[in-house]
């Protein structure tokens, strides 16, 4: 379980997260909509340790974590830009976190041609990321990901450069991760079809708070306010 106590995010005067109080239950998939610059992406980086806490605490199991590392986290995260390392291949890309993890060759290697099977870029994997296009440099993003063993995922709009069909392709695939593994996932989208079909819980935001959560079924049928049905409710 990961609790945010009321964690707070400033950059210079622009207070992007007032206190946000968030609560993320085990094996469970949460998804985050709001619109741009709301502080989806900054939620994420802080619970991956890629920002400092400007106030407030993030515990896990009750432990808190805000002082700890990246890699003292058990977190893996796809980022809304890729962040690829432009002068590794594919291969290395993905297999990146597993050498630093000292994982021995072998299992690297079963680990990164599986993933790369189930996301149709196994025949890319000598590649540079600049050889790719948009949507298999987020596919290797989220392979990057998968290969690692991480408590918890954290997605930042991962489907958002796909093409429809592939898009729907991989909500199938995301959808049958959710249901297989038993992982804390937390995943930001603008689409709300995605929301819907995979999320168990719907958190909604804008400018840093927390607007309502609950089921899909719940927010679609009583969104509290026009603003969450804007975005996901049924009309009001
Ligand atoms: P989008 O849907 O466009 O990705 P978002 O909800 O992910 O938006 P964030 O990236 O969390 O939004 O940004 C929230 C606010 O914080 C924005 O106003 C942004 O300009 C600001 N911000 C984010 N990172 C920084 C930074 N490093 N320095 C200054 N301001 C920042
Ligand atoms: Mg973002």
């Amino acid at each position: 379980e990961i609790v945010f106590d009321k964690v707070r995010k400033s950059f210079g005067a622009v207070e992007v997260l007032p206190p946000l109080d968030l609560e993320l239950n085990d094996s469970e998939f949460t998804v985050l909509v709001g619109p741009s610059g709301c502080g989806k992406s900054t939620t994420l980086r802080i619970l991956a340790g890629l920002e400092t806490l400007s106030g407030g605490e993030i515990y896990f199991d009750g432990r808190p974590i805000g002082g700890l590392e990246p890699k003292e986290r058990d977190i893996a995260m796809v980022f809304q830009d890729y962040a690829l390392y432009p002068h590794m291949n594919i291969a290395r890309n993905m297999s990146f976190a597993l050498r630093l993890a000292g994982v021995s060759k072998s299992e690297i290697e079963e680990k990164v041609t599986r993933v790369a099977k189930l996301l149709n870029i196994d025949h890319l994997l000598d590649r540079k990321p600049a050889e790719l296009s948009g949507g298999q440099r987020q596919r290797v993003a989220m392979g990057r990901a998968m290969v690692r063993d991480a408590g918890t995922f954290l997605f930042d709009e991962p489907l958002s450069n796909l093409d429809a069909k592939l898009r729907a392709k991989m909500r199938t695939e995301l959808a049958e991760m959710r249901d297989t593994i038993d992982k804390n996932m937390v995943y930001v989208t603008h689409d709300q079809v995605e929301a819907m079909t995979l999320g168990d819980r719907i958190v909604v935001m804008s400018d840093g708070k927390i607007q309502q959560q609950g089921s899909p079924e719940e927010l679609f049928k009583r969104p509290v306010n026009r603003f969450v049905a804007g975005f996901i409710g049924s009309p009001t």
